[in-house]
């Protein structure tokens, strides 16, 4: 299956969640079994070296937080919307256009100096994906690598996060 094949399995819906945004939604890629598998097998192909666990950002970055960790033989690192997680946590906060908000991970989820892959369904502004980056970080991760499905390059968050000195991948811009 072609990268365009992908990209056609993504469809757009304009004003959604509010008027102005154009919203990509990946769930029509996830109802395609060979569109779901070609994207697993992209996004397994482009990782590099060895990794420990597969940070997942909630919630369709969970989906293939899962999907990835098992062909890489690693285990699944939950990062979730504050006050989601039942054990004692570490949080961080990041800019939204209004306002702000907070991720959290268990403060005993990672050991120090794991190899953590971060995952995510789409990068836009990067926000979500730097919070992730400095979230793991504090909890003594190694991160060197994310990798999403989409990327949106005009909001310049893949760039963003190349300056926190992570290689960003994604299947379709
Ligand atoms: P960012 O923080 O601006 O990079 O936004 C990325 C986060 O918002 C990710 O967790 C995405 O799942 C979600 N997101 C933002 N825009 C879209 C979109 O158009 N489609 C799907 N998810 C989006």
């Amino acid at each position: 299956m072609a990268n365009d094949d992908l990209r056609a399995l993504i469809r757009t819906i304009p004003d959604f969640p509010k008027p102005g945004i154009q919203f990509r939604d990946i769930t029509t890629l996830l109802l395609s079994p060979t569109g779901l598998a070609t994207a697993v097998e992209r996004m397994v192909a482009a990782v590099d070296g060895p990794v420990d666990l597969v940070a997942g950002i909630e919630a369709r970055g969970f989906l293939f937080a899962a999907a990835l960790a098992v062909p890489l033989k690693a285990g699944v690192l939950l990062i979730r919307k504050d006050g989601k997680l039942p054990g004692a946590t570490i949080a961080e906060d990041y800019a939204l256009e209004y306002g702000q908000d907070r991720i959290a991970i268990h403060a005993d989820a990672c050991a120090p100096g794991a190899r953590v892959l971060l995952i995510d369904d789409l990068i836009a502004t990067g926000g979500t994906a730097r919070a992730a980056v400095r979230l793991l970080r504090k909890a003594g991760a190694t991160v060197t690598q994310a990798r999403f499905l989409v990327d949106l390059p005009d909001l310049g968050g893949a760039d963003a996060l190349r300056a926190e000195d992570i290689r960003v991948d994604a299947l379709v811009s």
